[in-house]
């Protein structure tokens, strides 16, 4: 068998590594969840005898639970934090990523639309031979032809085009 490149060893690194990883973020979340839970059993068995045995008046033999549940509770909690945050943090990044690609996506016409007119201000192409003009022409001065009409809907004297843009029906 041919020895791949070396792309392809980084790549199998990779994905050792990743492979890796996630065994240990696995073992995170099974060691984080068990030691939660029992912490959790041990607090709430605690609790609860703490609570009884003041009720009957004598001193709590399962006070230990308590003390010894509470911190096996948050060392839980933080391994299972550890062993989620990848996810928490992939979760995060997966859901604003397509946003922001999605928001570029947006803006880019919009951003040569607008390179497009600063670009063109101060000139008008004309609509019937495409060569720039001053803004204020009447006249194209390549090929003489007028830029305004008067708009056979509604009689206004508009710039020339395909539509009016007073009532928006075609001029020709
Ligand atoms: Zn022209
Ligand atoms: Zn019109």
């Amino acid at each position: 068998m041919r020895e791949g490149s070396s792309m392809d060893v980084q790549e199998k690194d990779r994905a050792e590594a990743l492979k890796k990883y996630r065994r240990i973020k696995l073992a995170l979340k099974i060691v984080g969840v068990v030691v939660a839970a029992a912490g959790l059993g041990l607090a709430v068995m605690g609790f609860a005898d703490m609570f009884l045995s003041t009720a009957d008046g004598g001193s709590p033999s399962l006070f230990w639970g308590l003390i010894a549940g509470l911190p096996l509770l948050g060392i839980g909690g933080m391994l299972c934090l550890a062993g989620f945050r990848r996810e928490i943090v992939r979760y995060t990044k997966d859901e604003t990523v397509p946003v922001l690609n999605e928001a570029g996506q947006e803006l880019t016409p919009a951003v040569s639309a607008i390179a497009g007119a600063v670009k063109s201000a101060g000139e008008d192409l004309c609509p019937h031979c495409g060569e720039p003009n001053e803004k204020d022409a009447k006249f194209c001065r390549h090929c003489g032809s007028a830029f305004f009409v008067t708009c056979p809907h509604c009689g206004e004297t508009v710039k020339d085009g395909k539509f009016c843009d007073k009532c928006g029906e075609t001029l020709h």
